[in-house]
């Protein structure tokens, strides 16, 4: 009785400690492909301008700050 017990407690810790390491790797995936887009999901750009600006500027108003012209995504 005492031995399948043991087998029976043994199997479940090995599934349990299986799904959470699981679950931990898909977890950190997860937060690491948030991360790395976090920044393009604040709708900011890295950009440069003709006049020789160049900086960040919003994803949605992509005008160079200083000579008004729009602006190409690098
Ligand atoms: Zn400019």
């Amino acid at each position: 009785m005492d031995l399948l017990n043991q087998e029976l407690v043994a199997g479940y810790s090995v599934l349990e400690v299986g799904g959470v390491v699981i679950g931990l790797i898909i977890l950190i995936s997860v937060f690491k492909a948030l991360f790395k887009k976090a920044p393009e999901r604040k709708g900011v750009i890295s950009a440069s301008c003709a006049c020789g600006w160049r900086g960040q500027v919003g994803a949605y108003n992509r005008r160079c700050p200083r000579c008004n012209a729009a602006l190409k995504p690098q």
